[in-house]
């Protein structure tokens, strides 16, 4: 019978990988507890219209992407494609506005999303999502830029290239909208066909098409930026002043709309030169609409996601590995062996990493498994050494042997 294999898209990720995982994981942590932001866990199945609503319905990701399926002939649900609709419904649903005027908040987990698997793109893959909410100040917007930065230099990310851009609010926007849809109309039959769908439902998405023809078309289309109104101009300078102060380089991009609707103002992405445009290790935005549209109160916010698969195939060759036993112990005989057991999960108890082999096969087939296991030293126990309350300790470094009163064992394997 043929073994029974993962889910196409979906992948497991191994011992040695999540750890490396992790080591990542609490850099992340620890910058994020420096900019004073908590930790929300969401569930990863939502009603399938939070989705529709809160990413829009004519983007990728709800036309083509989604886990959708009927509960057993009762409500749609969905496995979450993304981060920031379920925080903002937790948001709403536990006014959490009434604790304070600005939340700042933090995700780590699972996503799923059914895109065509290939390198770096997954059916499940994880992010980091960061949403600040309350808060329409500009200093917000480059407060998260700046940690963003930070956060990749924390984990040994140095060649970054940050593009931003505003989007304007839905006032300025419309102008836009226009101008772009009289530009695409001559263009009309050379845009593929989800472009001249997209162009009466929402033409800002032709931006993000990844399709070659549609991208030299937009090459020459109107921007954003030349349409914002004063006060979108005046946010958008903010955040760049703020950016200057720490001289954090930048490059504006006017032709980054990101994939998803609810974006206003500053919208950012982080792409690592050799990477292309197309495989961002991180994009946010400024979404000042979302909260109300989601039916609660009308409250600015601004968020962005890490991937994190990709920001760890980034770093796949600067990482340590585990860190090995401290102390294996081999037995020989039942009674040493006992003697052992009880020894080995004592010290685990005690907060000392210590391995063992329950087998009871030969010492040569112990000490090799000690050997592998990399402990740092191995503790022989035979019967006669039991009865004496001792055992022999070996140096794995040096291959130096010695006898060790069991009481005093710690003191020898002190780290
Ligand atoms: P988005 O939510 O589409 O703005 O994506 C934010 C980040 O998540 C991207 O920059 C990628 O790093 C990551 N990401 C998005 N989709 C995938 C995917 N299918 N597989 C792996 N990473 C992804």
């Amino acid at each position: 019978m043929n073994a029974i294999t993962a889910v196409k898209g979906f992948k497991d990720i191994l011992p040695e990988e999540a750890y490396h995982w992790q080591q990542v994981e609490q850099l992340i942590r620890g910058v994020l507890a420096d900019f004073c932001f908590k930790e929300i866990h969401v569930p990863i199945l939502e009603k399938t219209e939070l989705f529709a609503k809160g990413i829009g319905d004519t983007t990728d990701i709800v036309e083509k992407e989604m886990y959708t399926f009927r509960d057993r002939g009762e409500d749609s649900l969905t496995l979450r494609p993304e981060a920031t609709a379920s925080v903002l419904r937790a948001y709403i649903e536990h006014s959490m506005f009434n604790q304070g005027s600005v939340t700042k908040l933090f995700s780590i987990g699972p996503m799923f999303r059914r895109e065509r698997p290939q390198k770096g793109r997954y059916r499940q893959f994880h992010q980091i999502d960061v949403e600040v909410l309350g808060s329409e100040e500009p200093q917000t917007d480059a407060e998260l830029i700046l940690m963003l930065v930070h956060l990749f230099r924390t984990v040994g990310l140095e060649n970054l290239s940050l593009d931003i851009n505003s989007l304007g609010c839905p006032a300025c926007r419309s102008g836009f909208r226009q101008k772009l849809i009289d530009f695409m109309q001559d263009t009309l039959t050379s845009l593929c066909e989800d472009c001249q769908r997209r162009l009466t439902n929402n033409p800002l998405r032709v931006f993000d098409c990844k399709n070659d023809a549609c991208r030299r078309l937009i090459q020459d289309a109107p921007t954003i930026p030349d349409f914002i109104c004063d006060g979108c101009r005046w946010h958008f300078d903010e955040v760049k002043a703020c950016l200057d102060m720490f001289a954090l380089p930048y490059n504006l991009n006017p032709r980054m709309v990101r994939g998803l609707d609810y974006y206003t103002r500053t919208t950012f992405e982080i792409t690592i030169p050799h990477m292309g445009a197309q495989n961002a290790v991180v994009g946010g935005g400024r979404y000042d609409g979302l909260i109300r549209d989601l039916g609660g109160p009308d409250i600015p916010g601004i968020g962005f996601a890490i991937g994190f698969e990709r920001l760890m195939s980034l770093l796949h060759d600067r990482q340590d590995d585990p860190p090995p036993p401290v102390l294996f112990i081999a037995a020989l005989g039942s009674e040493a062996q006992a003697a052992a057991f009880k020894l080995c999960n004592q010290l685990r108890l005690e907060g000392i990493r210590v391995e063992m082999d329950y087998s009871g096969k030969s010492l040569k087939s112990q000490m090799k498994k000690a050997d592998k296991s990399g402990s740092l030293y191995t503790l022989i126990l035979g019967e006669r050494e039991i009865q004496a309350g001792e055992g022999e300790l070996r140096d794995m470094r040096s291959s130096k042997q010695w006898a060790v009163p069991l009481e005093s064992l710690r003191s020898h394997i002190a780290q």
